[in-house]
């Protein structure tokens, strides 16, 4: 699969230019997917230190030509400075940031112990700052939607080559495996988090874990899963009416549906997360199942499964060109089951673009039944 490159080489200097903003002189980025995202090194341990004109990646004796390879790769030009000991390392970063005045910390990533031991590692004033990465990282380029949208498909391929064993009533468990191990085959590093597969009175929970309940005819079937590549996620849910279900799943069935069409065709550059939100409760409204809704619209998506921007009652996000999010409005009633569709989509200059692909109607995903 030949996907546009990663163009991580300008992506510090995007964050660079807010430093001054935040009041410091350098960033020390410890969160592990922001220093993926700054550097393109997939290591279990590295800090990326942004400095006025260059960064250091500073990591330990594992990952040193792993760390140069990665780096490489994507076109970042960070130096690798490798400390065999934490301690080692520390005395790195305190050299490297001799001179300046103040360094920045990820207030979010950042322990309190972690905190204590950079105030005597460190000869400069500790300034906590919060989002500067991932002010940037939301914004997705040509090579990470490339990314994103492949894991969707391999999401969607996946669903319609496994819908074939609904059939044989498996398991919810034994089915969420197929579907991960469809996922692998058709080429995804695995699934971009443990699927939820939840059949009848199960799927009244927003995020059941798959049992060994079997899935059978009178079912409705939350499906919501995603496939992961490259470091990339996609998430989609799907569900599906098994033959005669009960009425009030038929009719919140439709209203989702609906709601979630009015969702999509909202989202648009500078809508609020919150204002999402709001059209979509207020559609549910509309049709009686508001009080069933009973989580947040939608997420971004990229490195991480949940990430900025939120599309919640209490975002205080802007929707931008650029973002990718979901729209997930969903309705439970416990007992009976549920109903969630969820779609994956990029922000465009006039709109949004559906990254997901899969039909909304899976009414027919099991054989009719013979007479
Ligand atoms: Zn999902
Ligand atoms: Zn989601």
């Amino acid at each position: 699969m030949k996907l546009p490159p990663l163009e991580v080489g300008p992506r510090a200097g995007r964050v660079r230019d807010r430093l001054a903003g935040a009041g410091v002189d350098a960033l020390l980025v410890t969160d592990l997917v922001n220093v993926r995202w700054l550097t393109g090194f997939t290591g279990s341990a590295g800090r990326a230190l942004i400095l006025p004109e260059r960064v250091v990646l500073v990591t330990d004796g594992r990952y040193e030509e792993r760390a140069a390879e990665e780096l490489a790769a994507v076109g970042c030009d960070a130096t690798v400075t490798i400390g065999r000991s934490v301690a080692a390392q520390d005395e790195a970063l305190a050299a490297a940031v001799r001179g300046l005045a103040t360094v920045g910390l990820e207030a979010e990533h950042v322990s309190w112990a972690g905190v204590e031991r950079y105030r005597t590692a460190l000869p400069a004033e500790l300034v906590p700052t919060s989002g500067l990465v991932e002010a940037e990282r939301r914004t997705k380029d040509a090579g990470e939607l490339a990314r994103i949208e492949h894991a969707c498909s391999l999401a969607s391929q996946a669903l319609a080559d496994v819908s074939h064993l609904l059939d044989a009533e498996p398991t919810e468990a034994a089915f969420a495996l197929a579907l991960e191990d469809r996922m692998r085959g058709l080429g995804a590093d695995g699934p971009s988090f443990p699927s939820i597969v939840a059949s009848g009175p199960n799927a009244a929970k927003p995020h059941h874990d798959p049992s060994d309940r079997r899935i059978t005819d009178g079912d409705c079937l939350i499906l919501d899963f995603g496939a992961l590549y490259e470091g990339y996620h996609s998430d989609m849910t799907r569900t599906a009416l098994l033959g005669e279900v009960d009425p009030w799943l038929e009719e919140a069935y439709a209203a989702v549906e609906a709601t979630q069409a009015i969702g999509v065709a909202a989202a648009r550059p500078d809508f609020a997360g919150r204002a999402l939100d709001g059209v979509c409760r207020t559609a549910l409204t509309g049709s009686g199942f508001g009080d069933h809704f009973t989580h947040g619209t939608g997420h971004g998506v990229g490195l991480l499964i949940h990430e900025v921007p939120w599309a919640t009652a209490g975002s205080v996000d802007t929707l931008a060109v650029g973002d990718v999010v979901t729209v997930e409005p969903g309705v439970y009633r416990a007992g009976l089951g549920g109903v969630r569709i969820e779609d994956t989509v990029v922000i465009t200059v006039d709109g949004c673009r559906p990254l997901t692909h899969t039909p909304k109607d899976l009414s027919c995903l099991r054989s009719p039944p013979t007479t």
